[in-house]
C-alpha cells in the first residue's frame, strides 16, 4: 500500500513544489514507485516535470469529477519509476464545482484509492491555500510534509496550519499524522536562517527533519528545463539534499500530533 504525503503550507512560495518534484525523483531512483500529483491550479509541478498543460488531454481535474478516466491521465516522465498526475488552470473551477457537493472533501482520496496498490508513494503538491483542494489533499493523505522557508516570517501561518491539521484529523481524516517539518532554501551563513532554525527546532523539536534544503540556484534553474534537479545536475548540492531527504523520508515515521489550539 502507497505511503501518501500531502506536501503543504498555505503560505506560498515555501518550496512545496521544488520539494514535491524533487523529493519523488529520489524516491523513485530509489526505485520506489512514485506517483506525483500536482493539486494546483498554478500546475508548476507539472511545467516544472516538462509538461505543457495545454497540450494535455487529461488531468487531475478532468479525473475528480470522471474517475474512471484517472488512468488516462497519468504520464510517465524520464524516469521510469517516477509517474505524474498533472494540473491545469481548470483545477480552480474545483473549488466552485465541490462547494454544494456532499462528502466534498472526499473525492481526491476515492480518485487515489484504487492506485494504492500500483505505487509506493503518493506524493501530492498542494495549493498555497487551506481551500478545498488542500483540504481534499489533506483527506486523501496518510502524512503531511510541511516545507518551511528559512524566513522572518517562517513560524507565521504554521498555528492556522497545524489547527486545520488538528481539524481534519478530529473530523476527517484520522489517519493524517504530521511527518514533519523540512528547512528550505537554507542558508547556514546567514544569521536570520539560524535563528529560524533554532526556533523551529525549540518549538517543533521532534519534528523537524535533519536534512535541510540548501537555497542554491542550481534547484531554481532546474525547473525552466522540465527536469528534477537529479535530471539536471546530479553533482549538485541539491541534489545531495533531496536525495538525503528522501532516505530519511523512508525512514521516518510521523510523529506525536501537535496540539495547535
Ligand atoms: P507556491 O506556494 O506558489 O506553490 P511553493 O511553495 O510551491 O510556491 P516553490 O515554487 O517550490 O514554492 O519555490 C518558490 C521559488 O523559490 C521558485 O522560484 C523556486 O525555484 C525557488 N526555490 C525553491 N527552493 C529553492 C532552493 N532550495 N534554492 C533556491 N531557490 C529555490
Ligand atoms: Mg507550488
Amino acid at each position: 500500500m502507497a505511503r501518501i504525503i500531502a506536501i503543504a503550507n498555505q503560505k506560498g512560495g515555501v518550496g512545496k513544489t521544488t520539494t514535491a518534484i524533487n523529493l519523488a525523483a529520489s524516491l523513485a531512483i530509489m526505485e520506489k514507485r512514485v506517483l506525483l500529483v500536482d493539486c494546483d491550479p498554478q500546475a508548476n509541478t507539472t511545467s516544472g516535470l516538462g509538461f505543457g498543460q495545454d497540450a494535455l488531454p487529461c488531468n487531475l481535474y478532468t479525473a475528480f469529477f470522471q474517475p474512471e478516466r484517472v488512468n488516462e491521465a497519468i504520464l510517465p516522465t524520464v524516469s521510469p519509476f517516477l509517474f505524474l498526475l498533472p494540473s491545469g488552470t481548470d483545477l480552480v473551477a474545483v473549488e466552485l464545482e465541490l462547494v454544494d457537493k456532499m462528502a466534498r472533501e472526499f473525492y481526491l482520496s476515492e480518485l487515489l484509492e484504487p492506485l494504492e496498490k500500483r505505487f509506493d508513494y503518493i506524493i501530492l503538491d498542494c495549493p498555497p491555500s487551506l481551500g478545498l483542494i488542500t483540504l481534499n489533499a489533506l483527506c486523501a493523505a496518510r502524512e503531511i510534509l510541511v516545507p518551511l522557508q528559512c524566513e522572518f516570517f517562517a513560524l507565521e501561518g504554521i498555528v492556522k496550519l497545524l489547527q486545520t491539521y488538528n481539524q481534519v484529523k478530529k473530523r476527517l481524516n484520522p489517519r493524517l499524522e504530521l511527518l514533519g517539518m523540512v528547512l528550505t532554501m537554507y542558508d547556514g551563513r546567514n544569521r536570520l536562517t539560524r535563528q529560524v532554525e533554532k526556533e523551529v527546532n525549540r518549538c517543533f523539536p521532534e519534528h523537524l527533519c535533519k536534512t535541510v534544503i540548501p537555497r542554491t540556484v542550481r534547484l531554481s534553474e532546474a525547473p525552466s528545463f522540465g527536469k528534477s534537479i537529479l535530471h539536471y545536475d546530479i553533482k549538485s548540492k541539491g541534489s545531495e539534499a533531496y536525495l538525503n531527504l528522501a532516505k530519511e523520508i523512508v525512514r521516518r515515521k510521523p510523529v506525536r500530533a501537535i496540539k495547535a489550539d
